[in-house]
Formats: structure tokens, sequence, C-alpha cells
């Protein structure tokens, strides 16, 4: 049993909400809006799932911040944000890392403790407020059972990082799955299919 599990089913939030961002040398700057609002966990698409996923190129990280918003600085309202592209693409590989080898379960994390923010107790709910997204996504990553966090099995995969919904899933989606069983099928007959031909031949009299 993982020793985060009763973190399990926490809401998650913090403020976000950027006017513009913009690639500047190996730079992004940007500005929060005047008016903050919340990002949850619950928002679609999910911020975690979309950060691990989104890619690490210029583009992409420009597209992610727009979106949710700079990862480490505090969110205020019209204040200006600037961080380096590397700090992002650590940020990234430090949670794909702890997504692929789980190995944040053997100790129980305090989030208050290690990163401050607040719980809220509410209509029998607990929602833990982050300070910054990125620990929003650190959250969202460790409250998740810990046997549902999967790597899609089909290379060049997109979309790799999914929560299974099911116990069972090796793939992100239906598309990857079908796309398995092809790609395995071609394999199977250039690596196989000589020798069976040749196999169903001699069985004609
Ligand atoms: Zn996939």
């Amino acid at each position: 049993m993982d020793t985060n599990s009763f973190l399990v089913g926490m809401k998650l939030e913090t403020i976000g909400g950027v006017k513009y961002a913009e690639l500047s040398g190996d730079q992004v700057r940007g500005r929060f809006k005047e008016t903050l609002s919340e990002i949850t966990s619950a928002s679609q698409p999910n911020p975690l799932e979309t950060f691990l996923n989104c890619g690490s190129d210029p583009t992409a990280i420009v597209q992610f911040t727009l979106s949710f918003g700079p990862l480490k600085q505090e969110p205020k309202p019209g204040s200006e944000f600037l961080f380096y592209l590397q700090e992002f693409m650590d940020a990234q590989q430090l949670l794909q890392g702890m997504w692929r080898d789980k190995s944040h379960y053997e100790k129980p994390i305090d989030l208050l403790k290690e990163h401050g923010g607040n719980y809220r107790f509410q209509k029998g709910s607990i929602t833990y407020a982050a300070p910054t997204l990125f620990v929003q996504l650190i959250a969202d990553l460790i409250i998740r059972p810990v046997e549902r966090l999967r790597v899609c099995q089909q290379r060049g995969c997109s979309h790799p990082y999914f929560f299974a919904k099911h116990r069972n899933r090796r793939y992100c989606s239906d598309e990857c799955a079908e796309q398995s069983q092809k790609d395995f099928n071609k394999e199977w007959w250039q690596t196989q299919g000589a020798d069976w031909r040749r196999n169903q031949r001699k069985k004609v009299p």
C-alpha cells in the first residue's frame, strides 16, 4: 500500500491566467492577467497530463504557459514573469521520472511542509490550494493511485503518460492499441511469415 493514499480524492487548485507569453531567446516572458481564476486538477484537459505529454520544444512550452501559466512564479494579478526554457524542461523530466519510477511513494510527502499552500475543508471534501502551478502538478501526481500511473506501450506514442481508468490498460487510447496490434502483425509477417508460408505449402499434398 502506498504511503500517500490518505491524499487520494483530494481536490487541487491554484490560481492563474496568462495575458500573454512569448519566446525571448532561451527564455519565456509573459504577464499574468489582471483578474486571475482557479486552475483545478479537474480542468479539462488535466494540467498534469498535459504537462507530461506536451513536449519540450519552445513552441510547446509557450503554448503550455499560455494555457496554464508559468510553473514556479507565484501568480499575482498583472505581474510579469520570466523563466528559462531549460527550467521547464528540467521540471518536466523530474515529473516524468516520478511518474515512471514511482519513487515518490517510498515516503509520505507532507505537501504543506515541503511546498506551503493551504488546505480547505468544505462539504466533506478537502481542497489543497497550491502556491504555484508546479506544486499543484506534484500534488496531482502523488495523490493518484500508484498502480494506475502508466506509460503507453505503443512505440512513438505522442501522448505516452496516461492514467489508467482500467487496471489492465497498457495503451493510452484505442488508437494506440490498434496500431500496436497492426505493428505486431506486420512484424510477425516479416519475421515469421516466410516460415509459416513454407509450412503451409508442406501441408498441401
Ligand atoms: Zn499511446
